[in-house]
């Protein structure tokens, strides 16, 4: 286990990278730990947490709502437990979500930690303090941003991780080389997941690099009002259909991607060239690039988008391979803009 410790705002966060399950012991008294995982990992996993209090949610999206979560403040009550409970969320995002959502409003706060068993929960969804639940269609309406005690990354679990997990995961690695890291984009452009899949020494580094390009991030705009936008690039539309769509969360960043990428071509003098290189390093990584939808629909969801402030939205487009800066688009244009070049 190596650890580096980040200061965001009002808390310091542990990162212990190249980890194991079995340390968890070392970083929380047991007897006031409380796991939440979802209904695969329990199953994949079970003997390994006997003898820890766990709380087992059903897995997937759709389970990501205020429904769950009062089911799980039952079980904590159940269970007794008190300010000093100490709350483990150990899954992908949505389990990584809603364990930091419940954790900052039960008691009104008790600890937390996170050991991220997917992809794109260790690269993104557990980084950075930003938990919560969807309402119906709308994705992460209700929610905080409130950091744990510390993120434990065991890569044991991947192995367990099904082949469209993978897949998932890295659209979030390739929208971190898009809007930040251009020698990041070229080596995934020379990669392809079977190698990185089977190389522990690839896979920690690749894990590390992104983690710390998400860090770095928020560490400089934990509250979103500059830099940590860029992290949404591709979320504008990726979320509009998302759930509307019944979209895993990777496919439809990848979509929105693409559909933010052509944006950019068109408002932002982005290169034709490397919209198409984007395209072609999603294709690589076997991500989806295009979607039929329903223009008027996804019109409707994205007005209510949490990045919309009064009539305009701020949007992400790429400057370069590797650069990328927010523009406030108006709710108008946005529509234009989807009717026309999209
Ligand atoms: P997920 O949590 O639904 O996990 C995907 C599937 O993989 C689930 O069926 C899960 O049971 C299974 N799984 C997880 N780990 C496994 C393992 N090791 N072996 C076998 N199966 C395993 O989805 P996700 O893609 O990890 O996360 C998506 C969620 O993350 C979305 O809700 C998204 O909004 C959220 N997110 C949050 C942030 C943030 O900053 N908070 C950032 C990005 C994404």
């Amino acid at each position: 286990m190596n650890t580096t410790t980040f200061q965001f705002f009002n808390k310091t966060v542990d990162y212990h990278f190249d980890g194991s399950f079995a340390q968890l012991e070392e970083l929380v008294p047991k007897d006031t730990a409380i796991i939440i995982t979802d209904e695969n990992i329990f199953r994949l996993y079970q003997q390994q947490f006997t003898g820890w209090k766990i709380i087992v949610i059903k897995a997937g999206e759709v389970h990501k709502q205020q429904a769950t979560v009062d089911n799980i403040i039952e079980q904590l009550i159940a269970l007794e437990a008190g300010r000093d409970a100490f709350i483990i969320g150990i899954g992908g995002g949505v389990v990584t979500d809603i364990t930091g959502y419940v954790a900052g409003i039960y008691l009104r706060g008790v600890a937390f930690g996170l050991l991220p068993t997917t992809v794109l929960a260790m690269v993104d969804a557990a980084i950075g303090g930003k938990s919560g639940v969807d309402v119906g269609l709308y994705k992460n309406l209700v929610g905080l941003i409130r950091q744990p005690s510390f993120l434990l990354f065991d890569y044991a679990f991947l192995q367990t991780l099904p082949q469209e997990e993978w897949t998932n995961g890295f659209a979030e690695i390739i929208k971190h080389a898009a809007i930040k890291d251009a020698t990041l984009f070229e080596w995934l452009e020379v990669q392809e997941t079977a190698t990185i899949k089977s190389d522990p020494i690839l896979l920690s580094s690749l894990i590390q690099r992104n983690v710390m390009i998400k860090t770095e991030v928020v560490v400089e705009d934990e509250f979103e009002k500059g830099e940590r936008k860029l992290l949404n690039f591709g979320h504008t539309f990726g979320h509009a259909i998302e759930n509307l769509y019944d979209l895993p969360h990777g496919h439809a960043v990848s979509i929105g991607m693409v559909m933010a990428a052509k944006i950019s071509e068109e408002m932002n003098n982005f290169y034709t060239e490397d919209k198409q290189r984007l395209i072609a390093l999603l294709e690589q990584y076997g991500l989806p690039v295009k979607y039929e939808i329903d223009k008027e629909r996804v019109f409707e969801i994205l007005k209510k988008d949490k990045k919309r402030v009064a009539e305009n939205v701020s949007f992400v487009l790429l400057d370069a391979i590797g650069e990328s800066s927010v523009k406030k688009i108006s709710l108008v244009q946005l529509q234009d803009l989807l009717n026309q070049t999209l």
